[in-house]
């Protein structure tokens, strides 16, 4: 939403009763004439408004992270104190938890129990893991002295790859947020970050954290654009070394194909379609609440969710009628109330486009065992809202078993043998999540040995952890975010040869430019 022309004076009293958000650009906030209205996709009440950028405030950033870079103060600040800005920044997020998560859930719909939990919570553990491998990291090391054929020594170096553009989705902001700008400026690069539209506040909060923590003018540049001209000119941009983006696979693609001309280093999160296995011998005691924390948490909004839920036919029947009991017992409603399970989704196009998958769906021949459709009574005739959905009757052929719904809702397929479960699983052009449910803990990691995805959760769902890799196989993305090796993606390697061989006829250069003459004696007064 955009309200054409307003003029950028004095905002905030303009406007008192909501916070207005401006860019950061070269270490100034600077106002915009348009700017986006940040509605609760439960109560549409406003929540914020926020500077709306155009191309040239993207030149702008990018010119003033450049200049941040090549003046080079950020990187040749000592690794240990990149890192402590991060550890500063790190406390601050887990200070004001609760109140960004309230923040949080107004601007997006998120439950408050999973915005603390998951947007706050993992992303102040992600930067805390962070500053201890910043600390650690080998930014030089000496490689071995090797004497034959000849005697050199060599030195690798990874230096900061130099101005970075992070851009981020709406469904997990500040998660998706911390795993680009964190490894990015321990590494010493300069960022220019540019958060969804719309949820971009608990960004930009971050921004202001970073600013605080003493970061030097334009290393971080933040602005909030549309994803057409603004996201497509800062990835595509030429000053832009590498883009790291999380988002739809489709801009993903858009994405790659733009960074060729220049060949920028790409990091894509994209999409998934997860295919949760309960194998026959799963303790469906804590199986069918896992399967519906796989696809409902955050709202069913969750690129790593499980949404294909593929059970034994041998316990079909009675997984079904437990998975359908429990179903029915999660309140929808009040993101804000901690007693709400699911939320609303985040627009009006996105319940549009979900109840047209539903629709689909039913003609195709699933059957909605639960919900199926827009919930009815007063307290949802504001916001955006979707029954949680269970479909049986499901086959993988199905555009509800294809596609990324990205809403609360569940596909149950079944299968007969394990080879078959694989079969069915991988049957996807993602593969960024999958899940095994066995009490038999070496069956289920066989079987996860076997699945395409980047994450495989055995008896367990969306157990993100910063001590591992983040990421997805096929197309659900490119690299990989978090883990021990989340800074490499923000640097090269640069190898530096040392000849220590000495007198020419020590060199083997003979073997390729032939041996030289010899010289003539150098005359007296020549
Ligand atoms: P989207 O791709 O439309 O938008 C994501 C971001 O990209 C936004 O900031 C948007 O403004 C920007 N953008 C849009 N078009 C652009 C373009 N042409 N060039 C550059 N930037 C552009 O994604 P969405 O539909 O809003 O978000 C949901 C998607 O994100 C889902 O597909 C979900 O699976 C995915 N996602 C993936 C992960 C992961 O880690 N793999 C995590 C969260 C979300």
């Amino acid at each position: 939403m955009t309200l054409p022309d307003q003029q950028p004076t004095d905002l905030e009293t303009t406007m008192s009763d909501v916070p207005h958000y401006k860019m950061l650009i070269g270490g100034e906030w600077v106002d915009s004439a348009e700017r986006y209205e940040i509605r609760s996709p439960a109560t549409d009440e406003l929540v914020a408004t926020v500077a709306k950028a155009g191309v040239t405030d993207v030149d702008a950033a990018v010119a003033a992270a450049k200049a941040s870079f090549e003046a080079g103060e950020w990187r040749r600040t000592s690794p240990e104190d990149r890192a402590n800005v991060i550890a500063t920044v790190a406390g601050r997020l887990y200070e004001r938890m609760e109140e960004l998560a309230v923040l949080q859930t107004r601007e997006n719909g998120a439950t408050i129990r999973v915005t603390g939990a998951l947007h706050l919570g993992l992303s102040v553990m992600q930067l805390q893991y962070l500053v201890e491998v910043a600390k650690s990291y080998q930014y030089e090391v000496a490689g071995p002295d090797v004497t034959a054929p000849l005697p050199f020594s060599g030195i690798v170096r990874r230096e900061p790859v130099g101005v970075v553009a992070a851009i981020v989705p709406w469904n997990i902001p500040l998660l998706t947020l911390v795993w680009k700008v964190g490894p990015a400026l321990a590494a010493g690069c300069s960022v220019v970050m540019k958060p969804d539209e719309h949820a971009p506040l608990v960004c930009m909060e971050l921004a202001k954290e970073f600013e605080a923590a003493g970061l030097p003018k334009g290393v971080l540049n933040a602005l909030v654009g549309d994803g057409e001209p603004v996201g497509a000119h800062l990835a595509g941009h030429p000053d832009v070394r590498k883009v790291a983006f999380t988002g739809s696979t489709e801009v993903g693609k858009a994405i790659l194909r733009q960074s060729a001309d220049t060949v920028k280093r790409v990091t894509l999160e994209l999409g998934g379609k997860g295919p949760n296995i309960v194998l026959e011998d799963a303790d469906l005691s804590v199986a069918v609440d896992g399967a519906l924390y796989a696809a409902m948490a955050n709202n069913g909004e969750a690129c790593e969710a499980g949404t294909r839920l593929l059970v034994q036919s041998s316990i079909a029947q009675e997984f079904t009628v437990r998975l359908v009991e429990r179903a029915r017992t999660l309140t929808l409603g009040d993101p804000l109330d901690p007693g709400t399970d699911v939320g609303p989704v985040i627009t009006k196009e996105a319940e549009t486009r979900i109840l047209g998958f539903l629709e689909r769906a039913k003609a195709e021949g699933a059957v909605a065992v639960v919900g199926g459709g827009r919930p009815q009574g007063a307290q949802y005739e504001t916001g955006n809202w979707i029954e949680p959905t269970v479909f049986t009757n499901v086959t993988n052929d199905m555009d509800i078993a294809r596609c990324e719904v990205f809403g609360p809702v569940l596909s149950v397929l079944t299968f007969d043998s394990v080879d078959e479960a694989i079969k069915i699983a991988n049957d996807t052009d993602y593969g960024l999540s999958a899940g095994v449910w066995s009490q038999d803990e070496e069956k289920a990691i066989d079987v996860a040995r076997q699945l395409e995805a980047g994450m495989v959760y055995v008896n367990d769902w969306h157990v993100i952890n910063p001590n591992y890799p983040f990421g997805g196989f096929k197309q659900s993305g490119l690299g990989r975010e978090g883990g021990p090796h989340s800074i490499d993606e923000y640097t090269e390697s640069k190898y530096i040869a040392i000849d220590r061989a000495g007198p020419i006829e020590n060199r083997p250069f003979a073997l390729v430019i032939g041996t030289p003459p010899p010289s003539a004696p150098v005359q007296a007064g020549a």
